[in-house]
């Protein structure tokens, strides 16, 4: 298939929410991985997954946006589709990565390009050679496995993804900690004990996540780490409402951005949960690589986390 629309777009986070600075890449779109949340399934895509034939209209793009004033770019290709998802993904990843690495050259520009995946099909990725001024991030999706079972029925296991770490820092990638969305799951009730039970009893399950990710990760290799709650828009809450879906918690709230979130009180106690253990396993330096992605100032604030840009 062809693609008619833009392949490279800034990143649009919604209003007042911190801008990490980073391009979507539309390798293709689309993605049969079927988790419940998925945003696509809820925008006009094709029904099955399609990766896009038309590399030259790529390359013009790719040529604009080096070509201008910026120094440093990060490209994420896992926002329309997940970026390992199928041999034709693969061929379009390494298409990306020839074009960028002879425009790096010619403008003499930096770049990032992150590959995020819930598959295990790093092992399956054969990078050409490529400009040193290039980067390629290795992204995993970091969820409870419990969490995974019910709502991302067709991905990798967490801990297949979480393995294959150490094979990617040995062919040169560096590594994202993605943990998003952090969805609560089971919900024990709505009493107020109930919800701090389910939150008490989610972080115990990341704690179990972030400990297998440093026993089986190169720290050294270690790019970023992006924290962030589950997100709806209006209607993609209304449908799911509609369908009683577990991935509605009782208390959800409207954001400035009008997505739909849980309340602030709940979303810091989760990332302090989450940063803590992460200090714990790694070091009080780790905060440095920690992105609330998709929040707002007052969460980062809250937080006590420095906002700050993806490309770094
Ligand atoms: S892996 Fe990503 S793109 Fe694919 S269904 Fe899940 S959320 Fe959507």
């Amino acid at each position: 298939m062809y693609r008619k629309t833009e392949f490279v777009k800034k990143y649009f986070y919604g209003d007042k929410v911190i801008d990490l600075n980073e391009y979507v890449i539309s390798l293709g779109t689309s993605c049969n991985l079927g988790c419940e949340y998925c945003y696509l399934k809820f925008v006009k895509t094709p029904v099955l997954p399609v990766v896009y034939k038309n590399i030259d209209k790529l390359q013009v793009e790719l040529e604009q946006t080096l070509s201008s004033e910026e120094k440093i770019f990060y490209f994420n290709c896992g926002e329309t589709t997940d970026s390992l998802l199928t041999e034709q993904h693969l061929g379009n990843i390494v298409n990306i990565i020839n074009i960028l690495s002879s425009l790096v050259k010619k403008y003499n520009k930096e770049v990032y390009i992150e590959l995020r995946t819930k598959t295990l099909n790093v092992y399956k990725l054969v990078l050409p050679n490529f400009d040193e001024r290039i980067k390629i991030v290795y992204c995993i999706s970091l969820t409870p496995e419990e969490i995974r079972k019910k709502f991302e029925l067709n991905t990798a296991d967490i801990f297949g993804r979480i393995k294959s770490l150490k094979y990617a820092s040995n062919n040169n990638l560096l590594i994202g900690l993605r943990f998003e969305p952090i969805i609560i799951y089971p919900v024990f009730g709505i009493s107020y004990n109930n919800i701090k039970n389910s939150i008490k009893y989610l972080l115990q399950q990341y704690e179990k996540i972030i400990s297998f990710c440093y026993e089986n990760m190169y720290t050294k290799n270690l790019h970023s780490i992006s924290i962030s709650c589950i997100r709806f828009t209006k209607k993609q809450f209304k449908k799911l409402i509609k369908q009683k879906s577990k991935l509605c918690f009782p208390e959800m709230v409207l954001c400035p951005d009008k997505k739909y979130r849980y309340s602030r009180p709940i979303r810091v106690e989760i990332y302090e949960g989450i940063i803590n253990t992460l200090k714990k396993f790694f070091s009080d330096k780790i905060v440095e690589k920690i992105f609330l992605s998709t929040e707002f100032d007052y969460i980062w604030k809250d937080c006590k986390i420095q906002p700050k840009i993806l490309a770094i």
